[in-house]
């Protein structure tokens, strides 16, 4: 199968590959694009989106550069049979060789209904962005099967859990799979390849498991559609009653863990390197009861100290949680929240004639601290116009009077690699003490 348009993305967009139509800032579309022979018969558009700002064909978002602003079809005019009304600053126009939206030829617009005409004649002048899959733009866009885990948070745990270039990550529970793309991203070193020579080569993974039967299935079909079910090995499972292991006992062998679980202290005496108090073998559930049932491996690397964290909203999960980890030789603990604040910056113009926002945060002070003095670097008091009037006066910035933007508390915990006899030996023999 072909590369994910989320571990490599082309210059350009391509037929059948997934973009996002950026409508507005807080409207994205996800599309998969395709190539129609509507355009060739002069007979209709063939692939339309339809949206409140035009009707955008497929055929003009094709083969142009990610982030090309595209305008809405002029259907009625048959306009776009001539050049495509071009933008200051599109990139499209800057590096148009590829003409496929220049060129559509588009006499009549019969394949649309009356009313599809009007509509797309009363909004032809809109213009949409089209843009490429990246897990950020993903976790804006996607469809919603449960709470997601957001940017802000997602890169900081990513960053935290060690998750990196050929590591092996456990997910659980998948949702809506916001997470596994970002963590897919993560640990992708480059393999595998469609024509993968180097089969040893080993593979940053994510073993992500999901106990809602439909949403593992929508979950499993987006990451084949995405390209990503080579590097994303998605288990429908309980975790509480089944645990990790993958492929009826084999372990993963992870280095990290992410939990987004409403219990997650039940998951937790899986994720050791003994076998959890009273655990009898695979539940009939999990479909893989073997023989030599109540085998159990670690789901953890041996090797490594494992990283994990916990993704809970309420801080009473967050107590059971850490009580969980302590009991189960989970060291260095601790517990973050990520309080996203939006900012809203303006020039402090004192002086010039102009309306003073009295709301800004310390606007009276002079001495340009909490005015950040950068820019014009004028302070409070009479300032003169300059050849640059936008510079003028201080910039202040007003945060938002309360944080509104609590998602969850994130605790951390690592697991030391596993010592044995063995490793003493090993070590002894390298290391020899005295000589
Ligand atoms: N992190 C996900 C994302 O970014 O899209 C969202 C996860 S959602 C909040 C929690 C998911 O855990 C739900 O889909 C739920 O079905 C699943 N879940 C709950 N208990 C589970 C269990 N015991 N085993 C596996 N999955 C479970």
């Amino acid at each position: 199968s072909s590369i994910s348009p989320f571990l490599e993305l082309g210059p350009r967009t391509k037929a059948n590959s997934l973009a996002v139509l950026h409508l507005s800032r807080d409207n994205l579309m996800p599309v998969y694009l395709q190539q129609t022979s509507g355009e060739h018969d002069g007979y209709s558009e063939g692939v339309v989106v339809n949206t409140r700002y035009g009707s955008f064909p497929h055929s003009t978002m094709l083969n142009v550069p990610w982030g090309s602003q595209i305008r809405a079809s002029k259907v009625d005019t048959g306009s776009r049979g001539r050049k495509r009304k071009r933008v200051p600053g599109d990139e499209a126009d800057r590096d148009n060789e590829s003409g496929a939206d220049t060129t559509t030829t588009n006499p009549a617009a019969a394949a649309l209904n009356a009313n599809g005409v009007k509509e797309a004649v009363a909004a032809s002048s809109g213009f949409i962005h089209v843009l490429p899959p990246t897990p950020e733009i993903w976790t804006t866009s996607l469809p919603h099967r449960t709470q997601v885990v957001y940017t802000p948070d997602y890169s900081y745990i990513l960053h935290r859990i060690r998750a990196r270039p050929g590591a092996v990550v456990i997910e659980a529970g998948a949702g809506s799979g916001s997470f596994s793309h970002a963590s897919a991203r993560a640990v992708y070193n480059g393999y595998p390849q469609p024509d993968d020579a180097d089969k040893k080569k080993k593979r940053g993974r994510v073993i992500s498991f999901e106990y809602h039967e439909q949403r593992f299935h929508k979950m499993k079909q987006e990451l084949a559609d995405h390209c990503l079910d080579q590097i994303v090995h998605l288990t429908h499972r309980d975790v509480y009653k089944d645990g990790f292991l993958i492929e009826g006992s084999r372990s993963p062998e992870a280095e990290a863990v992410f939990l987004d679980l409403p219990a997650p202290w039940e998951a937790l005496p899986h994720l050791s390197r003994r076998k959890p108090e009273g655990y009898t073998g695979l539940s009939e559930a999990a479909g893989q009861r073997k023989e030599g049932e109540g085998e159990w491996t670690s789901p953890l690397n041996p090797r490594k100290s494992v990283y994990i964290c916990s993704f809970s909203p309420c801080i009473e999960q967050v107590t059971k949680t850490v009580s969980a980890m302590r009991r189960l030789g989970w060291v260095d603990i601790d517990m973050v929240e990520i309080a996203n604040r939006k900012y809203h910056t303006v020039r402090d113009r004192v002086g010039l004639n102009m309306p003073v926002d009295r709301g800004v945060n310390n606007s009276a002070r002079d001495d340009g601290i909490d005015g950040e003095g950068v820019g014009g670097g004028k302070k409070g008091g009479a300032v003169e116009t300059s050849a640059h009037p936008w510079m003028d006066g201080r910039l202040v910035t007003r945060g938002e009077p309360e944080i509104k933007t609590h998602t969850s508390y994130l605790v951390f915990a690592i697991l030391p690699r596993e010592w044995t006899k063995e490793d003493e030996e090993a070590t002894a023999k390298k290391y020899p003490i005295g000589e």
